[in-house]
């Protein structure tokens, strides 16, 4: 049986995204306030130097967060500060999740979160590409535990026998005429990005693999479509295949 997941809220990572961007604020004027009288012994133009510097610093995180908040919440946002969003993002995503555990928050709570919310960027950047040019991406944990063909190495040994999805998403990935592949890990994903160039990749995984995944890429827009694990992490996984064709619909150009 398939456990129906929640939809996650993307207010949760953007809450925590903010608190984090605070803390990086006060720890940055801190860093700067031990550090001025030791500079200033130096010279006196060293400390301020320092504060321009630091607060240079501070002013593109506070525009990347902002620009990614107007951009969910439904403002146009400039191509110009979609780089400073998504590096300001990666940026404070570990202490986000940090400040999480303090909270005592689920990290995949939060994870599943930002997927949200980073789906909510690309979809909102319109992008529409060639189907030769979109990669679906899916781990080998979907595949049938027993079956017995080495899918990763060229997909279309997949025998459709439907023990498994795979066979689903060749279907789907044959008749809009974009790439499938089946990875055992990010070594290998980031290998097939490499030889084949996508210009979109529709990525399913778990929220762990998803999240790192998606900020490894980056500037490479990422669409994640979260699996389901009725047998435990990593064994026998799901995908809701309609949502895989809905976002392949989505992504190719009509
Ligand atoms: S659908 Fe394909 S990959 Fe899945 S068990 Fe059957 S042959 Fe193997």
């Amino acid at each position: 049986m398939i456990n129906a997941m929640v939809r996650p809220k993307k207010r949760l990572f953007l809450a925590l995204i903010l608190v984090s961007l605070l803390l990086a604020a006060m720890s940055t004027y801190g860093l700067w306030v031990v550090s001025f009288p030791g500079l200033a012994n130096i010279s006196a133009y060293l400390p301020v130097l320092l504060g321009w510097a630091l607060a240079f610093f501070l002013l593109v995180l506070a525009v990347g967060i902002g620009g990614v908040i107007l951009t969910i919440a439904g403002f146009p946002t400039l191509t110009m500060f979609q780089a400073p969003a998504w590096s300001a993002v990666n940026l404070l995503f570990p202490l986000a999740i940090r400040i999480g555990r303090l909270l005592d928050v689920d990290k995949e709570r939060i994870e599943r979160s930002f997927i949200e919310a980073s789906n909510h960027l690309v979809k909102n950047r319109g992008i529409h590409v060639p189907p030769e040019r979109l990669l679906i991406l899916t781990p080998h944990c979907l595949q049938h535990e027993s079956c017995p063909h080495k899918i990763t190495h060229d997909v279309s040994n997949c025998k459709n026998c439907g023990r498994c999805q795979v066979g689903e998403l060749l279907e789907i990935a044959r008749r809009h005429g974009c790439h499938l592949a089946v990875v055992t890990g990010g070594t290998l994903a980031r290998k097939v990005i490499k030889g084949l160039r996508p210009k979109a990749v529709l990525a399913i995984a778990c929220e762990r693999d998803l999240t790192s995944g998606i900020q490894d890429v980056f500037p490479l827009p990422v669409i994640g479509v979260l699996n389901e694990r009725p047998f435990g992490p990593c064994c026998n996984t799901r995908i809701d295949v309609d949502k895989v064709d809905e976002a392949v619909r989505e992504f190719v150009v009509k």
